[in-house]
């Protein structure tokens, strides 16, 4: 089974997790940007933050032969601080890397203006850079979140198939059937979605257009939750090529959008990322 996680925040993650992954089947991820738990107080943290995501943890995935890229935004939460703001002015520079397959995540939190005018900035940088969207849906007041997020994607210069909604469940994913968009699920251990909840959305609305991720990150959470979900597909009767559809092709298609996938890992075992290494002992 060839898996591709298309949301993993792998900076909160072990080495331990990397090598399970590669040995459940993940051979590719997309990290996206995201609130770090702490709040930060100053632009200089996220562009340390994004560097980070554009050189090391791709340098640490290379390690165990998966293909790294990542999605770079002003996250919803922060948003809100205007101490954060002024990222919106930076984030072009960054946008044109090579690594980065689209602008996220972004969308609504506890839907602010702020949130409101951050959303519709970088939906317009994602259109001006030839980027797909990841674009986040609230854990709460789901469905009222997701409306609103649709209305400002319609109202945005980039189309709905350019647009990945995240963390649906079965009460948001009718509509987000009707937006157009791509449609994400995030599966959680023991709370949300689970993979047994999945088959039975993936049964109802199909498997087009359908991307399914572990959401990992420093909170309970499981990385190996896409394997999870292919297994469960297998045993509910679904047959090899829908668990590829929804676990591989259906994300390389989705950030395949931007131009700039890679999927093949370059020299898996070199020691050493701008001089820097994690072999303990070395430079
Ligand atoms: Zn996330």
């Amino acid at each position: 089974m060839r898996i591709f996680d298309p949301h993993i925040h792998m900076t909160s993650r072990t080495t331990d997790d990397y090598q399970a992954m590669y040995d459940a089947g993940v051979r590719a991820l997309v990290e996206p940007s995201f609130w770090l738990g702490q709040p930060r107080t100053s632009p200089a943290s996220f562009f340390d933050y994004f560097d980070a995501l554009l050189g090391w943890e791709p340098f640490r995935a290379s390690q165990y032969g998966i293909a790294h890229h990542c999605t770079l935004a002003l996250n919803p939460k922060e948003a809100n601080d205007p101490r954060c703001t002024p990222v919106l002015d930076e984030l072009p520079r960054y946008l044109v890397k090579d690594n980065v397959v689209a602008v996220g995540e972004i969308g609504y939190d506890s839907m602010t203006p702020a949130e409101d005018t951050a959303l519709a900035a970088q939906l317009q940088l994602a259109a001006d850079h030839g980027l797909p969207a990841l674009v986040h849906t609230p854990h709460r007041d789901k469905l009222t979140g997701l409306h609103r997020t649709i209305d400002v994607i319609h109202e945005s210069d980039l189309p709905p198939d350019r647009v990945l909604l995240d963390h649906l469940n079965e009460t948001t994913v009718e509509a987000a059937t009707d937006s157009g968009c791509w449609r994400g699920f995030s599966i959680y251990p023991d709370t949300k979605m689970d993979e047994d909840r999945m088959v039975a959305v993936l049964r109802t609305y199909g498997t087009e257009k359908v991307l399914v991720n572990s959401a990992a990150d420093w909170g309970k959470s499981d990385p190996l939750k896409t394997r999870a979900v292919g297994d469960a597909m297998l045993k509910a009767g679904f047959g090899e090529d829908d668990v590829d559809q929804v676990l591989w092709r259906n994300p390389v298609a989705f950030y395949g959008l931007s131009g700039r996938l890679r999927l093949d890992v370059d020299e898996p075992r070199q020691p050493t990322h701008e001089g820097n290494s994690i072999l303990r002992g070395g430079a």
